[in-house]
């Protein structure tokens, strides 16, 4: 069926200014790293990015190895582009990565300009795309200079394949000297991708100053702990769920007591704020200043519609921050 996007999509999200950069991503941003490989169903993929567009989710998030197998979720979303955004796509920021695994040989993995060249090359003919929005070095290499992939990413804006450039994983001295290469090269630092949650807070104590001194903007994935943190989990392990389904990234064994009874507890603080725990799991991330967007997975339309809802309550009073807190603590 021919898809007319909604006509109020811009109507309920909000979309924050990324770094110092004149680019605004939207408060939730969704990625493709689980549910558009070969074995996914296509059709329900092709609704969920229906059903974010129309929700004001402009921001969709791929990498070169997404999967699987490595290349299907571009494949796969340059089909859905053809067939349902093609008179949309500057309404669109579309982002593609490259520094891990991709094909066999000394070529295909880490940060050399061989590789990332030649990566971002075959992303734009899966997709079907002449540039991508933004383009990121996906883990730091300490192997290779970082003048050498920070020259890539300069070189790669200079072809017009990419607008902006940003790096992912990488700590807050590695962030602070990447800026400062890429300045020297005229090409700004946009936007660092790092592993945002309750469960992960590696960001706080350094990183976010580098980004808010840099005038760096961030987009934080996984702030649901790859579904832990919503009640997925909560009555068993579901049969669709990542964990049982996948296992590779979200493993059943992780999946303790301990966890279970932190999240009920993080799961009454959520019903306390007329939220569900995904709701304030994605606005708990979004609280710092630094962080433009909140990167979600889905499954399927409804968990979308659910996250979107996050934004009716993004404030936090200071004893809930509090009670969160000791909760994750124990
Ligand atoms: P999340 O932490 O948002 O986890 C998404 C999963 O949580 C979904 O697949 C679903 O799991 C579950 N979920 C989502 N919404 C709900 C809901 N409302 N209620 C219950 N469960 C829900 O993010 P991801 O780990 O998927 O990562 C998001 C994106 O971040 C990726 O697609 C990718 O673009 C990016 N990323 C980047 C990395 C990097 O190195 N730069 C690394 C990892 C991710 P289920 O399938 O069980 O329904």
């Amino acid at each position: 069926m021919t898809y007319t996007p909604s006509e109020s999509r811009y109507n309920t999200m909000s979309y924050n200014r990324c770094g110092n950069s004149g680019l605004k991503l939207p408060a939730i941003s969704l990625g493709l790293w689980h549910n558009w490989g070969d074995k996914d169903n296509f059709e329900k993929g092709r609704m969920m990015l229906r059903k974010a567009f129309d929700l004001g989710i402009t921001h969709f998030d791929l990498a070169n190895n997404y999967g699987p197998p490595y290349g299907a979720a571009e494949r796969n979303f340059g089909k859905i582009l053809k067939l349902d955004f093609s008179n949309h796509r500057d309404e669109l920021i579309i982002s593609s990565k490259a520094g891990w695994d991709m094909w066999p040989g000394p070529y295909g993995n880490y940060g050399s300009r061989k590789y990332l060249i030649a990566s971002l090359d075959q992303s734009l003919e899966r997709m079907g795309l002449d540039y991508v929005d933004i383009f990121y070095h996906h883990r730091p290499d300490p192997a290779t200079p970082l003048e050498e992939t920070m020259g890539a990413l300069d070189h790669i804006v200079k072809s017009s394949k990419a607008l902006y450039v940003g790096i992912s994983q990488y700590n807050a001295e590695d962030t602070t000297q990447a800026a400062k290469i890429l300045r020297e090269m005229g090409t700004p630092l946009l936007i660092h991708q790092p592993r945002y949650n309750m469960f992960d807070r590696w960001i706080e104590p350094d990183l976010l100053k580098v980004l808010a001194k840099e005038g760096v903007g961030s987009i934080v994935f996984s702030p649901l702990a790859q579904g832990l943190l919503t009640d997925r989990y909560l009555k068993g392990l579901p049969a669709d769920s990542r964990a049982v389904k996948d296992g590779r990234f979200l493993n059943p064994k992780h999946i303790t007591d301990n966890k279970l009874n932190v999240i009920r507890q993080l799961n009454t603080i959520a019903k306390s704020r007329n939220q569900t725990l995904a709701q304030m799991a994605t606005a708990w991330v979004l609280r710092m200043p630094e962080v433009t967007s909140a990167l979600i997975g889905a499954s399927n339309v409804g968990q979308i519609e659910e996250i979107v809802e996050a934004l009716n309550n993004t404030s936090f009073a200071g004893e809930e921050l509090e009670a969160i807190d000791r909760v994750l603590m124990k």
